[in-house]
């Protein structure tokens, strides 16, 4: 290693500690420093260059210092950086909230803002609870998750949450949910359809329902794809089901899109693949293409509703992060909402999605290689030690780490979750770049199952 990373990574291990990571690992494998980027590639401080296929922990839409979002961020800190939002408003939080549920499916009128991804799933949580006390349902204070799930890592969030190796130290803090089996398609049987599958699935929750509908506030669904829990998939079908459900036992549904939102899987948001609207819609990550953090809970008039009240009778939700609805985060959203638009991405999409998924089933032949899926510009490949019985790896053996090193060597940021090696790159990416991200991956999964 020559000198000028070599100093950034001495000063960062003297003092930081990085999310999501056994600190001792950085004894074989410093962290990366990373100097500037452009588009989809990420440059160190030797002008080695990564290719970013896994959008900075999935928040890139449109690659790193796009020139239309950095004019928007310099034109807004030249206006105003920062200002309260309890009391005061700006231009950029109107305007977005304006958008947003211009955008969203029909119903969703209202828009709570806060600073990240758990926040906004805790926002979501409190606020539907706190509406059945409002409306005179208290005991209704329990919430149902499907097993596999992940939504953050804030005590409430992971509580709503299943990925143990996140969740199981810190269980004794958490509350009590009900946990359901998840429709995820990759436990369906040989040869069977998706929408089969998912709906067959959807009677664990019928069944959840109809026994504890009296005491749940809310279900909590990532629509469409378990990200964290390894870009496991399931059939729009059961989305459709579970919105009819919960209107027939009287149950909010939270949709948790901070990380299929803005066009990961093809659509805007992937509730409009179900065709439904959800009693709360919690953005993140894309939502400032991967700028500054923002979230925002989307909500109806009837939650809205049911807080509008006297100040006297203690209605309100009195729930505030300081840097709630920031007016630089709100300008980037706004740029990334008009790119939509400007740039035609959605349609644009479906040409690179065609191709790296074309790209990506060449490897289903893999002898490891388990499932290749995909929706819309997620793909993801699943490995196992062994393809005809489903036996997969223990976990013990890290082969995706393996895969994140060899990747690293060859200039791609590739990070399986576990193993599963998933490209979920910003919509700047070119076919020639997805060549190199698929071939790259090929080629770790080869070194990775050798032994
Ligand atoms: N929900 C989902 C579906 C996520 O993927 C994530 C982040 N990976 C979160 C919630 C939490 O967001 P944050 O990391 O911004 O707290």
């Amino acid at each position: 290693m020559t000198s000028a990373n070599a100093a950034w990574i001495a000063r960062d291990l003297a003092h930081v500690w990085h999310p999501c990571t056994q600190m001792k690992d950085h004894e074989q494998l410093p962290p990366v420093p990373i100097r500037r980027g452009r588009g989809a590639w990420l440059e160190d401080f030797e002008g080695k260059r990564y290719l970013d296929a896994v959008s900075s922990w999935w928040v890139n839409l449109f690659g790193h210092a796009e020139p239309r979002i950095n004019a928007a961020v310099r034109a807004q800190l030249e206006q105003l950086e920062q200002v309260i939002l309890a009391g005061f408003t700006h231009e950029p939080v109107i305007a977005l909230s304006e958008e947003l549920t211009r955008l969203a499916p029909p119903g969703l009128t209202r828009c709570f803002y806060a600073d990240n991804g758990s926040s906004a799933v805790e926002v979501a949580v409190k606020m539907s609870f706190h509406y059945w006390r409002n409306t005179g349902h208290p005991g209704k204070r329990r919430f149902i998750t499907l097993a596999n799930s992940y939504h953050g890592e804030t005590l409430g969030a992971l509580a709503v949450g299943n990925v143990q190796l996140y969740k199981e130290i810190y269980q004794p803090l958490l509350m009590d949910v009900i946990t359901v089996p998840s429709p995820d398609c990759f436990a369906r049987a040989p040869g069977q359809d998706w929408a089969d599958y998912s709906r067959a699935q959807f009677v664990h929750m019928e069944r959840a329902l109809e026994q504890h509908a009296h005491e749940v506030s809310a279900v909590i669904v990532e629509p469409l794809v378990q990200c964290a829990g390894g870009m496991r998939m399931y059939d729009p079908v059961y989305l459709s089901l579970l919105r009819a459900a919960c209107d027939r036992h009287r149950v909010h549904l939270i949709a948790d899109e901070i990380a299929v939102g803005f066009g990961r899987t093809g659509t805007l948001f992937a509730c409009e693949q179900a065709g439904i609207t959800p009693d709360f819609m919690c953005l993140s990550k894309g939502l400032t293409a991967g700028y500054l953090p923002l979230s925002a809970v989307l909500t109806t008039e009837s939650v809205y509703a049911a807080f509008y009240d006297d100040y006297v009778k203690l209605n309100a939700f009195l729930h505030s992060h300081s840097f709630t609805g920031n007016p630089i985060a709100c300008a980037a959203a706004r740029a990334s909402l008009a790119l939509f638009g400007e740039d035609d991405v959605l349609t644009k999409n479906q040409a690179l999605a065609a191709h790296m998924g074309a790209r990506a089933r060449e490897l289903a032949a893999h002898p490891h290689v388990a499932e290749v899926r995909q929706r819309g510009m997620i793909v993801a490949l699943e490995l196992v030690r062994d393809k005809a019985s489903g036996t997969p790896y223990p976990w013990q053996e890290r082969r995706g780490l393996r895969i994140y090193r060899h990747a690293l060597a060859r200039g791609v940021l590739l990070r399986p979750v576990g193993p599963v090696v998933y490209f979920m790159p910003p919509y700047v990416v070119t076919p020639a770049e997805i060549d190199l991200m698929v071939e790259v991956a090929r080629e770790g999964i080869d070194l990775a199952t050798c032994d």
